[in-house]
């Protein structure tokens, strides 16, 4: 069997938010020669992008531009394969914008951090095959349209409704150099990523701090980890309840000298993905009837900073 053959028979993958991670997605797909479409939020930019030549991937210090297609939401062509790489608050607004185009089983591919927006967007498009990724590559753009491959990792993909993979994912992943597995449990992944990021992140902006400081407040991390453990274990994720508090000291160990994603975004002055991250964990434990005053004290106490700092609190 050609995979050539099969990858320029397959109907384009369209990837809807060229950021960082979906310009790095778009760029080892449209190198490996596979159908590759970019879809832009407005004229303006698709003129910008235009302009500009493609998308340029720096990785090792090497820099190389890719003019991958690129096209507006309203343009006709039908989606059969979708990546959404918006922010978690942007993914579902996105998605409704290319929504008249989407085919029924559209295969669509939500890399957002957290929980709460792939549910949303599952629920309000139940034709559509959704399927979640938890990623932990890290990159970021030092300017519009091109992007720095700044950390190794990998991606777990899974259907929240155990559904098997679509047949052309794996090749097509593959072929790009895409680090993933498909996991049989996806859910399991996202809660225990948000877990470890509940107990990291909020404190790395209220301390404003590096990862690794947090194990000089190691009592306050633990306190919290003790709390995120009853909400694991109240969702079935007893295991990983019982691992959280040396996950999360092995995590902050290993990523001692890096700043976390949301001291970042904070830093930056971007709205972070707070609503679905540790917002998510809180108005899950609500909605379970479980009292986690360590965790909310830290939610009001990050809402109360970031409204301090002109940021949004959601
Ligand atoms: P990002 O760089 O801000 O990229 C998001 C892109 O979505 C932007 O280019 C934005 O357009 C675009 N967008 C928003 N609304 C759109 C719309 N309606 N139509 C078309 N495009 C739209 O974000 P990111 O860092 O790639 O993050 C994406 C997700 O991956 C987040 O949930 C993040 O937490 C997660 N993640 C990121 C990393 C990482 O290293 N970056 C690692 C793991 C997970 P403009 O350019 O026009 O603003």
């Amino acid at each position: 069997m050609s995979h050539a053959h099969d990858a320029q028979a397959l109907p384009p993958l369209h990837v809807l938010g060229a950021g960082s991670l979906g310009s790095l997605w778009a760029t080892r797909l449209y190198r490996s020669g596979q159908n590759v479409r970019l879809i832009l939020r407005t004229p303006e930019r698709l003129a910008a992008y235009q302009a500009a030549g493609g998308l340029t991937l720096i990785e090792n210090g090497q820099a190389q531009r890719y003019p991958i297609p690129a096209e507006l939401p309203d343009a006709n062509t039908p989606i059969q394969r979708l990546l959404v790489a918006c922010k978690a608050y942007d993914a579902e607004p996105a998605i409704a914008g290319v929504a008249a185009r989407l085919v029924p089983g559209c295969d669509t591919l939500l890399l957002q951090n957290g929980m709460g927006s792939q549910q949303r967007i599952a629920g309000h498009w139940p034709g559509l095959h959704a399927i979640f990724i938890s990623a932990t590559e890290g990159a970021y753009r030092p300017a519009d349209f091109q992007v720095v491959f700044a950390g190794h990792g990998h991606n777990w993909l899974g259907s929240p409704d155990q559904r098997s993979a679509p047949a052309w994912l794996h090749d097509s992943l593959q072929r790009a150099g895409i680090p993933h597995d498909w996991s049989p449990d996806i859910l399991l992944r996202l809660w225990q990523k948000l877990a470890i990021n509940c107990a990291i992140n909020p404190l790395t902006v209220l301390h404003e701090c590096r990862n690794g400081e947090l194990l000089q407040i190691r009592g306050e991390v633990l306190e919290l980890c003790d709390e995120l453990a009853l909400l694991l274990t109240r969702n079935g994720y007893h295991e990983s309840a019982r691992e959280l508090p040396e996950t999360v000291l092995r995590v902050i160990s290993s990523t001692a000298d890096n700043y976390s994603s949301m001291y970042q975004d904070v830093r930056n002055g971007r709205r972070t993905e707070i609503a679905y991250l540790l917002g998510y964990a809180c108005a899950q434990a609500e909605r379970q009837g479980l009292e986690l005053p360590r965790l909310q004290r830290l939610l009001q106490r990050l809402r109360d900073h970031l409204r301090a700092l002109g940021l949004p609190t959601d």
